[in-house]
């Protein structure tokens, strides 16, 4: 079994900074990329916040650029999902896709989160033929239909426009009487002609035979249910920290994130660093995992030199 002194969990911009700065510091680090290569970025259109690239920025580019850079300075990267850590001995085991297969000195997870859905009994049955959470991964499959997005947060706003410039009309479901998004993201919203906001409503039903045809809105606490026709929907409503590997082991916090000593990446257990959104309920930013993973390569590169 190969040995590392710096194992990485997690291909978003978390993970590839933690292995930027590894590698530079000579920890010749291994990064194991996970079944969504790249993050969740690469579901994004075009990124307009993160410093440096003035006219914005397609996601999947972007983390192809910061993989490259990794690989520039010697990151050994690996397909294959991690199965399994086993934390009872030192160095740390890890299995990917079921096989033991590294010992690790120091692990850096930096899994990132998922998509959350409402948890409509019908929701399984319309996966993948009406029902998705990446507008960006999904949207052409529903080009000149009508579609909703449920959430009122930056990400359902976003998922509205890009709909909107493909779909001929766009509910936006939103629970609330007003919109959690940014300024200028409800402003985008508001000025979009295509863009329905249907503000205090939620879905409570999905129908159709073979594919999604009608979902059910109910207004506010009112018992009466109004059906809308729709070809899609789509899930906006914030996502969930991919924990399930380490729960048993590694201290999360109230909402099921793994607990940091913040500012630094260090968690209960020594040699265990966590980065990115796994780790952040608050900003959950590309600029802020890349933050944290530099900073947890600097506390494993500390802890390795203990
Ligand atoms: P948020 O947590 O910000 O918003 C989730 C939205 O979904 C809220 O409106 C929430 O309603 C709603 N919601 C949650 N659960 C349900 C439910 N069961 N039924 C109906 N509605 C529900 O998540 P986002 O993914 O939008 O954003 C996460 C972070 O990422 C934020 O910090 C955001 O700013 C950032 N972001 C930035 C972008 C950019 O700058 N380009 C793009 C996308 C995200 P309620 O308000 O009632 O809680």
């Amino acid at each position: 079994m190969k040995h590392v002194k710096v194992l990485i969990i997690g291909s978003g911009p978390a993970g590839y900074t933690a292995a930027i700065y590894a590698s530079r510091a000579n920890l010749q680090p291994l990064l194991i990329e996970g079944n969504l290569p790249g993050g969740q970025l690469t579901t994004t259109t075009d990124v307009e916040n993160f410093p440096g690239y003035p006219q914005g920025v397609n996601g999947f580019d972007m983390m192809e650029d910061l993989r490259s850079q990794a690989t520039r300075f010697g990151t050994e990267i690996v397909m294959g999902e991690v199965t399994k850590i086993d934390s009872s001995v030192r160095p740390f085991c890890v299995f990917v896709d079921g096989e033991q297969r590294y010992f690790a000195d120091t692990i850096i997870y930096a899994t990132g989160s998922s998509a959350k859905y409402l948890g409509l009994p019908e929701e399984e049955k319309y996966r993948g033929v009406g029902l998705s959470a990446c507008a960006t991964c999904d949207g052409f499959f529903f080009r000149d239909k009508v579609v909703a997005v449920v959430g009122g947060g930056d990400t359902a706003c976003e998922e509205a426009s890009y709909l909107a410039s493909i779909c001929k009309k766009v509910y936006l479901i939103v629970r609330k009487p007003y919109l959690r998004a940014s300024k200028s993201m409800q402003q985008r919203v508001a000025e979009n002609d295509k863009i329905e906001i249907l503000f205090e409503n939620q879905v409570v039903a999905l129908h159709g035979e073979t594919k999604l045809q009608t979902i059910d809105v109910r207004f506010s606490n009112e018992n009466e249910v109004r059906s809308l026709e729709v070809d899609g929907i789509f899930m906006a409503i914030g996502h969930t920290p991919n924990v399930d590997l380490i729960k048993d082991f590694v201290e999360l916090d109230e909402q099921g994130y793994i607990r940091v000593n913040s500012p630094m990446t260090t968690t209960n257990v020594p040699g265990f660093f966590a980065a990115g959104d796994v780790s952040d309920p608050h900003y959950r930013q590309a600029i802020n995992a890349a933050a944290s993973g530099c900073r947890a390569a600097m506390d494993a590169e500390r802890y390795l030199n203990k």
